[in-house]
Formats: C-alpha cells, sequence, structure tokens
C-alpha cells in the first residue's frame, strides 16, 4: 500500500508522518518511510540543486523537470519493489505537491505537469492521498517560529497563495474518489495524528 501526504509548507506532514511510522513500526507492520524531494541518493542530491537558495537562475520548467526526475528515481529504487514486496510506503509529498507548487504556484498548468509526472511515475498512483487541509497564514506563521529557510520559503504569500489554492482545486476535482482524503490540519498535533493514524489503520485491515 502507498500512501502519500500532502499539504502546503507547514501543515504539518512530516511531523505527523514520523508519529505515524513510529506507530505502526511499534504495531509491527512493515514501513518505508520517505519524501520529496529526495529518498534516495540520486534523489537527494537533486533536491540539494533544487533547495539552493544560490541557485537564482533555475528556471521553473528546469525545477518542474528535476522534481519530476527526482520522483523518477523514487519511485524506481524505492516505491516500486517495496510495492512489490507488499510493504506499507509513507511518502511525504509526491505528484500532488508537483501539480499544486510547479503547476498552480509557478503557473507551468497543472495538465502539463501532471503529464511529465505520468512519465516520471511510469503511471504509479497512490492507494490513499491524505490532503493537510490548512491556510496559507497559519503555516507560514508556523514555520516563521523556526526559520531557517530554504530556496522555495522564500517565496512570497502569492505564491504560497496560489499553491494552497491549486491543492483546493485539484481536491475538489477529486474528493469524491475515495484515495483522497481531506484532514483538518488547523487541529491539534494529536488530534491530527489519531486521526491519520485512523485513517490508514482501516485501510490497511480492509
Ligand atoms: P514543509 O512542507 O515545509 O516541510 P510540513 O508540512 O512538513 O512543512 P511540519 O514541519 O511538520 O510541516 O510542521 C511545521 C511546524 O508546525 C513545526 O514546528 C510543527 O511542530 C508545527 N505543527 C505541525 N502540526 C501542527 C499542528 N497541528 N498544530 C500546530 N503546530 C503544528
Ligand atoms: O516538504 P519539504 O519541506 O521537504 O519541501 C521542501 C521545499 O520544496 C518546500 O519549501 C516546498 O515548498 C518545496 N516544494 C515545491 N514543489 C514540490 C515539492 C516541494 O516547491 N513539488
Ligand atoms: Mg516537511
Amino acid at each position: 500500500m502507498f500512501i502519500t501526504f500532502e499539504g502546503p509548507d507547514g501543515s504539518g506532514k512530516t511531523t505527523i508522518i514520523n508519529m505515524v511510522y513510529n506507530s505502526l513500526v511499534e504495531k509491527g507492520y512493515k514501513i518505508i518511510k520517505t519524501r520529496e524531494p529526495g529518498g534516495t541518493a540520486i534523489s537527494e542530491k537533486l533536491r540539494d540543486i533544487i533547495l539552493d537558495k544560490n541557485n537564482k537562475e533555475l528556471t521553473y520548467r528546469t525545477e518542474a523537470l528535476l522534481y519530476a526526475a527526482s520522483r523518477a528515481q523514487l519511485v524506481e529504487e524505492v516505491i516500486y519493489p517495496n510495492l512489490q514486496k507488499g510493504n506499507i510506503i509513507l511518502s511525504d509529498r509526491y505528484v500532488l505537491s508537483s501539480l499544486a507548487y510547479q503547476g498552480a504556484g509557478r503557473k507551468l498548468g497543472i495538465k502539463e505537469i501532471f503529464e511529465i509526472n505520468k512519465f516520471a511515475t511510469n503511471n504509479l498512483n497512490p492507494d490513499l492521498v491524505l490532503f493537510f487541509k490548512v491556510d496559507p497564514i497559519t503555516t507560514l506563521k508556523r514555520k516563521n517560529a523556526l526559520f531557517e529557510a530554504d530556496r522555495m520559503e522564500l517565496e512570497d504569500e502569492n505564491f504560497h497563495s496560489r499553491v494552497y489554492k491549486g491543492y483546493m482545486d485539484i481536491f475538489e476535482k477529486y474528493h469524491e474518489n475515495d484515495n483522497f482524503v481531506e484532514i483538518d490540519a488547523t487541529k491539534s498535533i494529536e488530534e491530527v495524528f489519531s486521526n491519520c493514524l485512523n485513517i490508514i489503520l482501516e485501510r490497511i485491515r480492509r
């Protein structure tokens, strides 16, 4: 089973995926946790290029292709082989992030980004997408509490508003699909965690 955690910067994906991972490991499940961009040696190198603040000349199209390349490597090296073994894979971001950030945020077009990712992933789609819904003002405040900005986090509020709207538009289109589940990420960490864990356990036991 392949499960992805999606949502804007600061929506709590990394916090909750770690809690879910620990809990499932404790229950004895065979779990692989990964992240995007990254998750393999090559993909992590691509992540460094993408997020390097000094790479100001990186074009939006190059950026979109680097995200897709990082994902292609992750699918072939980690996700697909583990699915074949029957393991559960949890990923911090996947294609939906590219649709929202590169498609809507960078205005490259959701359809165009969808197409390059269809190729990159060889059409491998998640069994379950948990979409962490929380407005960009709340999330930016959460992140400002830490502040160690990477290249993306230096983007202005309009960019993050477009990303949020992109996520919402995509979600609106797919919300009747059983594989897309909206999580109220404005709730406390404990509430979000138990909500996600219950949904995942219910799917695993189906
Ligand atoms: P990014 O996309 O930038 O990696 P993220 O979605 O992984 O962000 P986290 O890094 O998990 O988000 O959380 C960002 C900050 O918000 C952290 O300081 C975390 O402790 C805090 N946080 C996470 N979830 C909640 C929550 N439900 N309520 C309040 N604070 C939260
Ligand atoms: O989720 P994580 O913090 O690892 O992502 C790193 C940065 O990359 C974030 O600031 C996020 O905004 C950006 N990103 C992006 N497009 C994606 C995935 C992540 O712009 N497809
Ligand atoms: Mg994170």
